[in-house]
């Protein structure tokens, strides 16, 4: 019988603790049979890799080493959304539990559908609970969550503990949530009354609270560490954060279909690279990898997922290597990640909120390659699109019913068709960009 969730869990937290101060050899070593393994699955189970496999010549029980991997083509977003039925796996072996659909707009606005697995999930999990223990989180701590879980209502909601996986492994103090599209002066006085230990939120909701609490001359008094995902970083994010309310921030680079990436390490701020769950490059334009100070594209191998392998595939964001840490721990560091960005949405009254664009929802309604969303005054909206063939008006209403329903005031939009969206100069991409100037500090 399989062990319960919550042993295995315990067990692979467990691993982690050894593996992370492994020598840089030994995981290496490590990673290479995983992915001999990877590969042998890939090359029987999908139609897709085992072409692309024999193109580079290899074979069943071929060697694997750092060498075959590097002659692997990168696999794009787009050919994982013209592919996805050749790259899918019918079987998993025993261990791995069921397929989980998994639906990613990713950091360039480009939808993918692809498939998780019960295995991928724990190592989401297990890559959680490191994040804390690294940080050192105070478990008891009240932990106030600002996000967008569709169960998250408006006025804020409470529950006994963080929920999971937390709470499988540790007895935790409560959690408060509120959902993001509240507007940022709600939010700011739902925390006040809350007085939360922990702030867990996106980084540019993030940068508006403390904007926010800094204009207010408002205090949290308790808050020692804002936890961030999902978005680049505001440039001067961390400085708000420590004049706001005296706190740190802990970020954590993911993607939903790639998994955890790489967790910022508290000792240098480096961000440590998850070896033991994946392989990360970054790549020059001509293939060659970046030395530490270049900013390339990066490109991930997951060494676990048997559903939907992800074979040297290009996440679309951007980052730079770095230098070895002095934490002790040789799990290979990027010192920065421009991955993608939203503005605040600016509301005629002068309100501002984090707009909740569903790009997935986008990307099952029409063709779509990729999008960005543009507020061009305090009436319109611009719905920029990248699409196969111009959308029908049944899909046209859909996807500005998605954008309507993310914006909450009936904004005028409109949909306009685009060959390509390049990233802002600074490297990142702006999902939803705004054009009105946000209101002064101290408007709201
Ligand atoms: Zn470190």
């Amino acid at each position: 019988m399989a062990a319960a969730p919550a042993t295995r869990l315990a067990a692979l937290v467990e691993m982690l603790r050894d593996t992370q101060w492994l020598p840089a050899q030994r995981l290496r070593a490590g990673q290479m049979q995983q992915l001999a393994a990877l590969l042998q699955h890939a090359f029987e189970a999908s139609e897709f890799h085992r072409e692309r496999l024999s193109s580079v010549g290899y074979r069943r029980g071929s060697p694997v080493t750092p060498a075959l991997l590097a002659a692997l083509p990168v696999l794009t977003r787009s050919e994982v959304q013209d592919h996805r039925a050749a790259i899918e796996c019918r079987r998993l072996p025993a261990g791995h539990g069921e397929p989980i659909p998994i639906e990613s707009s990713g950091s360039t606005g480009a939808p993918v559908r692809v498939l998780g697995s019960g295995l991928t999930k724990l190592f989401w999990n297990a890559l959680t609970v490191r994040s804390h223990e690294w940080n050192r989180s105070d478990l008891k701590a009240l932990a106030a969550v600002i996000n967008f879980f569709p169960k998250l209502p408006p006025g804020g909601a409470r529950r006994p503990d963080w929920g999971p996986p937390m709470n499988r492994l540790f007895q935790t103090g409560p959690c408060v949530g509120m959902h993001i599209v509240t507007p940022v002066d709600v939010q700011a006085r739902w925390l006040i009354a809350q007085q939360p230990t922990y702030l867990v939120t996106h980084p540019t909701n993030a940068m508006a609270l403390a904007e926010w609490f800094l204009a207010h001359g408002e205090r949290l008094s308790h808050l020692r560490e804002v936890r961030t995902m999902s978005e680049a970083h505001p440039a001067d994010l961390r400085q708000a954060c420590q004049s706001a309310w005296g706190a740190r921030v802990a970020d954590l680079y993911s993607s939903r279909e790639a998994g955890i990436m790489a967790i910022e390490c508290p000792h240098s701020g480096l961000y440590h690279v998850q070896s033991e769950h994946l392989i990360v490059e970054v790549l020059r334009d001509d293939g060659s990898p970046c030395e530490p100070g270049e900013l390339g594209r990066v490109v991930v191998t997951n060494l676990h997922n048997y559903a939907f392998p992800l074979l040297r595939y290009d996440v679309g964001d951007l980052a730079e290597p770095g230098p070895p840490c002095g934490c002790g721990r040789h799990l290979p560091t990027l010192r920065r990640i421009a991955g993608r960005i939203r503005n605040m949405l600016v509301l005629p009254n002068g309100q501002t909120l984090w707009p909740s664009i569903a790009g997935l929802k986008m990307g099952r309604a029409a063709p779509i390659r990729q999008f960005q969303v543009v507020q061009t005054s305090l009436r319109e909206v611009q719905v920029l699109l990248v699409a196969d063939a111009p959308l029908d008006a049944a899909q046209a209403q859909t996807v500005r019913d998605i954008v309507a329903e993310a914006l909450v005031h009936p904004f005028e939009i409109t949909l306009s068709y685009r060959d390509a969206i390049p990233r802002a100069a600074s490297g990142k991409f702006e999902e939803f960009k705004s054009l009105v100037p946000a209101p002064g500090r101290g408007t709201t």
